[in-house]
């Protein structure tokens, strides 16, 4: 589960404040360098975990909670409202055009998830009402033009590829095409990964952008791989400019810093999670939910 070290940790050193009644200066200071060190294994990234501490410390030991009945109490109040403000605060959402359809593009590299969480926000749209249509722009991986057609067979949502001989610009525009001709009202491309970052793949992301201009461009990252995620994150954001994140494989990630941090480095929301391999396990994030589930 997400966070399990982080949660038994902060939970312990905070426990320890609450059990302690009256609090001074230096009780705070040492349940913060705790924290830290919980934050800093759990890997999320050194600046944030900085910022965060320093934010809680300076709270913590103004007047309110030292003069509360229930210092402890307060304290974690104040940890949770820096949690959840870390991780966004509220809940982003895609934001759907005004006339559609509404051209969302997935990037990322290779093996994030992709392919597979374009399916799965093709079918929480249409569990919505959507009618969503996956474009194949992955002309470079071999089996990503089927991979996408299993998915799309299997939620029963149309998908549009040139196969992979077209270029990947022109595959986009004649997908928004097919969707205004077939009353499609949201478009997912799914584009190429590669397995680092390069120019030839930043190049034709950007040109995919420039030309189909895209309501939404979500970068999909492997919450596994925690500061490299967000790393790769900064990086596509500078590059590219990101609209929102998908943060997939959750299920499988224990210490959770890609999620505690992603949102701090590039200013960009979560505002997808996946929960696992299986084409319903995509959810909405919820920074409040997430830092309930680090607190109990
Ligand atoms: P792409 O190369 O970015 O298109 O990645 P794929 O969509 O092919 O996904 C790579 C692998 O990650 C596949 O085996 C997926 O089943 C798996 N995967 C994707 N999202 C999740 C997730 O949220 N949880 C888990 N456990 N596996 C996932």
């Amino acid at each position: 589960m997400i966070f399990e070290g982080l949660a038994e940790k902060l939970q312990n050193t905070l426990g320890k404040l609450k059990s302690k009644g009256k609090l001074n200066e230096k009780d705070v200071k040492d349940a913060m360098r705790e924290v830290k060190l919980a934050l800093l294994e759990a890997d999320v990234n050194f600046k944030v975990v900085k910022e965060f501490v320093n934010k809680v410390k300076e709270r913590a030991v103004g007047q309110e909670v030292m003069e509360s009945l229930t210092p402890g109490q307060h304290v974690i109040k104040i940890v949770n409202e820096e949690l959840t403000d870390l991780m966004g605060n509220v809940q982003s959402k895609i934001s759907f055009a005004s006339k559609p359809p509404t051209v969302i593009m997935l990037v990322g590299l290779q093996g994030a998830g992709k392919t597979t969480t374009g399916g799965k926000l093709g079918g929480l749209l249409k569990k919505q009402g959507k009618k969503p249509l996956l474009v194949a722009c992955d002309v470079y991986r071999p089996a990503a033009i089927k991979q996408l057609q299993v998915v799309g067979n299997q939620l029963e949502i149309p998908v549009f590829s040139m196969g992979d001989k077209e270029s990947p610009v022109n595959i986009a525009k004649e997908g928004i095409n097919h969707a205004l001709s077939h009353n499609n009202d949201v478009v997912i491309i799914d584009t190429a990964g590669r397995l680092h970052i390069d120019e030839l793949l930043m190049d034709e992301l950007k040109n995919i952008k420039t030309e189909v201009k895209p309501h939404e461009i979500l970068l999909v990252i492997d919450s596994m791989t925690g500061q490299d995620a967000v790393n790769v994150a900064e990086n596509f954001n500078e590059a590219l400019g990101i609209d929102g994140v998908v943060l997939t494989k959750l299920d499988g990630d224990t210490r959770g810093g890609a999620a505690l941090s992603v949102r701090s480095v590039t200013r960009k929301p979560i505002k997808f999670i996946g929960m696992g391999e299986k084409l319903d396990d995509l959810e909405a994030f919820h920074p409040d939910r997430m830092a309930s589930r680090i607190l109990g």
